[in-house]
Formats: C-alpha cells, sequence, structure tokens
C-alpha cells in the first residue's frame, strides 16, 4: 500500500469510528513530506493535517481561494514547483473541499461583492471566470487541476499528483484522482507529464539560459485558465522577444515550446468524473 492509499484506508476508519486509526509516517519515508493545495476557507484550519493522518512536519501545505490552478505556469504552480525542488515535497494533493463558497459564488454576485469593496468593472478582465478560475463543481476544480498539474512543464514525471475532496461536515477524504492509478494505466500520460523534454531540451542547447529569466507575461493568467493554455501558442513571438540569443538559437526554444502547448496545454487528459458520494452525516469526527 503506498503513502495516500494508506492515508485514505485510515481517514476512513477513523471516520467510521475506529480508535486505532493511524499510519506510521516512518514506514513511508521515501514518499513524505507531502505537498497539499487546499482553499483558505477557515474551516479546514481544524482538518489538516489530522485528516491525513500526518505529522504537521511532514505536510507542506498551500493555499488559495478555491484551492484552484489557473495554468501550468502559473504562481501557484510556481510555488507547487519550489515546494518540490526545495523542500523536498514527494508527492502532491490537490484538496477539495464540500461546501466551497469560491464554487457557490456566481459571476454577478462576485461583480457585487468587488464593487461594494471598490473594485471598478473597468479595471477586471472581460472573463471573470477565466481571470479567477471560478468553477460550478468542487470534483470537477479538482480534476482539473490534478490534470494541470501533472502535465505541468514544472513538475517531474516522478512526483505523484493527487486530487482528494474532503467532506467538511465528516472530515472524510474521497479518491477524486489517484495519482499512482493514473501513472500505472495511462502510458500517455507518461508521456504527457514526460513532455517537458522539448522545452528542457531548447532550453538546455542555450547553455547558461536560465528559466528564471524566461518573462511570461504577468497579465494573461486569465488566457492561462482556459482557453489559455494555448496563448503561448498563439503568441510565439513573445517567448522570443525575452529569449537571448541569435534568431536561430531563439527559434530552437520558441517552436518546441510552442508545439509542446498546443499538443498538451489545451487539452489535459481526461479523467472520469466518480459518481457522487452520499452524505453519511451520522458518522462522528474522529481525530486520532
Ligand atoms: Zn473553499
Amino acid at each position: 500500500m503506498r503513502l495516500f492509499e494508506a492515508i485514505i484506508d485510515a481517514n476512513h476508519r477513523a471516520v467510521a469510528g475506529d480508535p486505532n486509526a493511524g499510519l506510521h509516517p516512518a514506514d513511508f519515508a521515501d514518499e513524505l513530506p507531502v505537498i497539499a493545495l487546499t482553499c483558505v476557507d477557515p474551516r479546514l484550519n481544524a482538518f489538516f493535517p489530522n485528516a491525513l493522518a500526518l505529522p504537521a512536519e511532514q505536510f507542506i501545505w498551500l493555499r488559495n481561494a478555491g484551492n484552484i490552478i489557473t495554468g501550468p505556469l502559473s504562481s501557484t504552480m510556481r510555488s507547487l514547483a519550489l515546494a518540490c525542488a526545495v523542500k523536498g515535497g514527494r508527492e502532491i494533493a490537490i484538496i477539495g473541499h464540500t461546501d466551497c463558497q469560491v464554487c457557490k459564488t456566481t459571476t454577478i454576485q462576485l461583480l457585487d461583492k468587488l464593487k461594494e469593496l471598490g473594485v471598478d468593472r473597468h479595471v477586471l478582465p472581460e472573463n471573470l471566470n477565466e481571470f479567477f478560475g471560478m468553477f460550478s463543481s468542487e470534483r470537477a476544480n479538482v480534476i482539473k487541476a490534478a490534470g494541470i498539474v501533472r502535465n505541468s512543464p514544472l513538475i517531474g514525471p516522478n512526483i505523484p499528483v493527487h486530487g482528494l475532496l474532503l467532506d467538511t461536515e465528516t472530515g472524510k477524504l474521497d479518491w477524486l484522482v489517484n495519482g499512482y492509478e493514473v501513472w500505472r494505466k495511462a502510458p500517455s500520460s507518461d508521456d504527457a507529464a514526460r513532455s517537458s523534454g522539448p522545452i528542457a531540451g531548447a532550453l538546455g542547447s542555450l547553455g547558461g539560459f536560465n528559466i528564471g529569466e524566461m518573462k511570461f507575461p504577468e497579465g494573461k493568467i486569465g488566457d492561462l485558465a482556459t482557453k489559455g493554455n494555448n496563448w503561448l501558442s498563439q503568441k510565439p513571438h513573445m517567448v522570443g522577444e525575452t529569449v537571448p540569443g541569435t534568431p536561430e538559437t531563439k527559434a530552437d526554444v520558441v517552436k518546441p515550446v510552442a508545439v509542446h502547448a498546443e499538443q498538451h496545454w489545451p487539452k489535459p487528459p481526461r479523467i472520469p468524473v466518480p459518481p457522487p458520494i452520499r452524505p453519511q452525516p451520522s458518522f462522528p469526527t474522529r481525530r486520532r
């Protein structure tokens, strides 16, 4: 049994009332620490890392409103990449939750709230849903985010990427995307995960060129969010302007980046949506 399989097993036993439910972190030393991206909802403060049966020091916690990943190179993606590279995170879990207020907020309500807060409509992009990454299904949002992370060129192919949903009534965790299964069952996603090759290879051909120096347009998060993912392929000249070197070496970089974006970013692999969870309000919430 691998780490998150053991975590889910322990969580389900705890929710069912087993006072001995838990896991021994020492058994999973090679898979710790884990990185979790959750929503900012304060109700989650009481659940993590308890609901995962993990000690706090093995739990790297990233949060944003709605546990949203807007694109394969977004700010949150960069934090996930740094959490792996700098803090040694071994596995990533995108953990959504039931009753998410981001999910329940309509575009009109969001505009009204922002207006109340003194944010004028004219300073906001036309498509607010794309810009903020708004969603109407907590489950679909997690599945989409896990797909973007899995296929981001910033995440190495050996980092499992899971998607989970926490029931805020019971503390029960359920699989939405089993990162181990995705890895074993889908050779195509394996290829996709390794498809950072064209970018890495092209960048490597420039010797001292550092990806940190590539200035992707910061104001384009909304574009990246959905239709988005193909902005790069539509605007190779924008990348070209930021890449040092001769026209030939620029072309070496820009072309594979555009091809990669076209092939992988617009269409993350489709993962079937599991059936809805039946509410089990009678289960007591137990902590270890
Ligand atoms: Zn939320």
